[in-house]
């Protein structure tokens, strides 16, 4: 685990040491990055007294203004009323391991962190790589304002662009994580939990590599963010329900900003369909023989499109090379990626006005950032939260968040949203859970309460939300109403001693 430090320049005094390598790790641009330049800083500032955050120990190392806004945003965070509830004591140093450092799990696990929770992450990939753009809805921009996420990205919610990479938003997430505690595992890959053999011991999970120090680490619960619904959340118990739809193949591109003027001069087009801006499509078709339906055109870290396409009009342009049936259309030998590129160019250039010269973002394996993809069925898990229980007794609380619990409908751009719902939720089933106030049986009934409440939230209810945190009766009217005092009817004949 532990790296040599850079070296130490003796006359160079620790808080300008410090400095730089906290500029060097707000820099970082990629996981294996962030991690490196945090364990240069570690090394640097040492353990604090009584487990003091990574975050308070640096900023009592260095007054490099940085880290004191950091300290600032963070200490207000753990002393707000959302983290000084009665019961909070009971979750301190209690173990959870969270599946996944996409936004989702990264925001459970700090979200958890600042509860007290001793917070695990595995991620199963090294590197972050999604260029694609999500719109965030206002509570979202404020949420990650106050977790400090300007201070590590600047350029974050400056205009009326309320937009991120699913990159960049991974990136800021981890920093934060890290300068709260919570430990980052990257290249590790869960598989499933184990239940605990003997007395003591407790559940842990069984991972790849199988010999990861990760797989000693004892939890209490589990958070699964792995964006899927597969196989292994069988395993664990849970199950989904599928509703197919009509087909629907999405096609996204991502195009390099030059950042030059031309880049700057382009306007967003936030969600545009057919019912609002028909002209669009119009000249599309008129003009360059392309058929789409929905577009959304955002000018973030790079040029992002993404658009549903017409079956008939991409047969007709020979990206799709045949008709072979629904289940078969996208397989990689039916797409020919010349043309599939040809058409994101199409439409990007007459976005933009013929203007830019388009080069495509590229993968880490280097082919161009475009891609096709059916979004024709869509799955929301059956159950939210699942406890099992081991023959030593010892209980594992489970839960799911993001689009592990809830497959999002992109055109609608609830998906984050609908996402960081789900982490304050399930961190107030955690809460709840080690808090003593209410019974195991009613932490689950909760849960359930607000699943249902978050299902039934649509794009408009989400946009009139104006207070969020993880206490659910902030948020869903329907749970206030079900949680107020209830008014006993006591009947009439009873006898009133
Ligand atoms: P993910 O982002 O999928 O992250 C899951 C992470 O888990 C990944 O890093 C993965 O590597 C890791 N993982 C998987 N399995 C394992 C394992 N076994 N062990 C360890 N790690 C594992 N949403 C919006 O709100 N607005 C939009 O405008 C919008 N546009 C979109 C456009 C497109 C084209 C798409 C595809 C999605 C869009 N979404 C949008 C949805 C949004 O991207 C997702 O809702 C969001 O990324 C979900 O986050 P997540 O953390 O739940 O899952």
């Amino acid at each position: 685990m532990s790296q040599s430090v850079e070296s130490k320049d003796a006359e160079v005094p620790q808080g300008k040491l410090l400095q730089e390598l906290l500029k060097k790790f707000s820099d970082a641009d990629d996981a294996k990055e962030i991690q490196e330049s945090f364990r240069a800083i570690c090394n640097e500032t040492g353990e604090g007294k009584d487990g003091d955050k990574p975050y308070k120990v640096l900023s009592q190392k260095t007054d490099f203004h940085r880290a004191q806004n950091l300290r600032k945003a963070f200490d207000s965070k753990f002393n707000s009323k959302d983290y000084k509830k009665d019961g909070r004591e009971a979750c301190k140093n209690k173990q959870v391991l969270v599946v996944g450092a996409g936004p989702c799990g990264l925001r459970a696990a700090i979200e958890l962190a600042f509860l007290g929770f001793r917070v695990v992450v595995v991620e199963k990939r090294n590197t972050f790589s999604r260029n694609s753009v999500l719109q965030v809805w206002t509570f979202l921009v404020d949420d990650l304002k106050s977790l400090g996420f300007r201070e590590l990205y600047p350029k974050f919610g400056l205009s009326d662009r309320n937009h991120v990479s699913i990159r960049r938003l991974q990136i800021v997430l981890m920093k934060i994580a890290l300068l709260l505690g919570v430990d980052v595992q990257l290249g590790v890959e869960f598989e499933t939990v184990e239940e605990p053999g003997d007395k003591d011991k407790g559940w842990r999970a069984r991972l790849k590599p199988a010999n990861h120090p990760t797989s000693k680490f004892d939890f209490e619960v589990l958070i699964v963010a792995n964006g899927q619904q597969n196989i292994q959340l069988t395993d664990l118990g849970f199950s989904w329900t599928k509703i197919e739809r009509k087909l629907a193949i999405a096609i996204a591109a991502n195009f390099q900003n030059k950042n030059k003027k031309e880049d700057f001069d382009q306007e967003d087009m936030g969600g545009v369909s057919i019912m609002n801006k028909m002209e669009i499509f119009t000249e599309l078709k008129a003009k360059k023989d392309v058929d789409i339906e929905n577009l959304v055109y955002l000018r973030d870290e790079t040029h992002y499109f993404v658009m549903t396409g017409k079956k008939e009009n991409l047969l007709k342009r020979g990206v799709l090379r045949e008709d072979t049936g629904k289940k078969s259309l996208l397989n990689k030998d039916n797409i020919d990626r010349e043309k599939l590129k040809q058409l994101a160019k199409d439409v990007a250039s007459h976005c933009t006005k013929e203007k830019i010269d388009l080069k495509f973002s590229e993968w880490a394996n280097g082919e161009a950032d475009v891609a096709m993809f059916e979004f024709t069925s869509r799955s929301h898990a059956n159950e939210a939260a699942i406890v099992k229980e081991a023959k030593n007794n010892k209980k594992l609380l489970m839960g799911l968040v993001g689009d592990s619990l809830k497959q999002p409908f992109w055109p609608e751009g609830v998906g984050i949203a609908h996402g960081i719902f789900s982490v304050y939720d399930t961190a107030w089933m955690v809460y709840e859970w080690f808090s003593g106030k209410v019974t195991e049986e009613e932490v689950i009934e909760n849960r359930k309460t607000t699943y249902n409440c978050l299902r039934a939230m649509t794009k408009e209810s989400l946009s009139t939300i104006r207070e969020y945190g993880i206490d659910p009766k902030k948020r869903y009217a329907e749970y206030r109403a079900i949680q107020s005092p209830k008014v006993v009817d006591i009947p009439s004949t009873s006898k009133v001693e």
